[in-house]
């Protein structure tokens, strides 16, 4: 029987093959659900990372309906399914929050802000934005809402790199863009300030979106052409 266990001499195409890749929220709209797509998986190891996101893309995902105790505190703290230490644990002890693997073995997926850290963070950013020139604000404000490229750890997935998502600049990130916008325009800052009228910001503005846009496709197409030489 080509179906007997060990036998792997079949040769023979799969019979039955799905037309259709398979959608978890085909029939499930729930919050649950989309909270789920959403979630950024972190504080595990990468190996673990991918069995927690193929349990949810697969709808094998069971979240937990109380907190479990933490394998190192020994308190109700772990929130996350198929986690066996807290997060702060995990965090302290540079591990895997799901295997145990040390991050000197593997690499752990950093956790990304709490909403109370984005809170924060909006703060933070808020209050520095009011010193800026109005100038110096909209270009910071757009950087800030542009957010950048999700990195891909997974290469293979190129057709998922198309669809990356743009995730929030961390506050370093945010900060580096304020050092940089204060040294290009420390020199005009304080005398041109009161003079550019939105005339001169429009066009400051869009020359400026067109110039980022054009190095990135330049960088693209750069690529090729050294090919064929
Ligand atoms: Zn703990
Ligand atoms: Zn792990």
């Amino acid at each position: 029987m080509s179906s007997q266990r060990g036998n792997v001499s079949r040769t023979r195409a799969q019979k039955h093959k799905n037309r259709f890749v398979f959608k978890n929220d085909l029939h499930d709209k729930t919050p649950q659900q989309i909270r789920l797509n959403a979630m950024h998986v972190s504080t595990v190891c990468q190996r673990c990372k991918e069995q927690i996101e193929w349990k949810i893309k697969y709808k094998k995902y069971k979240p937990l309906t109380q907190a479990k105790t933490c394998a190192h505190c020994h308190q109700r703290t772990v929130r996350k399914a198929y986690h066996v230490i807290c997060k702060d644990c995990a965090v302290k002890a540079k591990c895997c929050a799901k295997c145990l693997k040390s991050a000197d073995e593997v690499s752990i997926e950093a956790p990304g802000p709490t909403p109370r850290e984005e809170q924060q963070l909006q703060v933070e950013m808020d209050r520095l934005i009011k010193s800026f020139s109005e100038r110096k604000r909209r270009a910071f404000l757009r950087y800030m809402q542009k957010g950048k490229k999700q990195e891909q750890v997974d290469e293979q997935e190129l057709e998922a790199q198309e669809k990356a998502k743009r995730v929030a600049h961390t506050r370093d990130e945010l900060l580096d863009k304020i050092k940089q916008l204060n040294l290009a325009e420390e020199d005009d800052e304080e005398f041109d300030d009161e003079e550019e009228e939105d005339d001169d910001d429009s066009e400051f503005d869009s020359e400026a979106e067109e110039e980022e846009e054009d190095d990135e496709s330049e960088e693209e197409e750069q690529q090729k052409p050294t090919k064929a030489k």
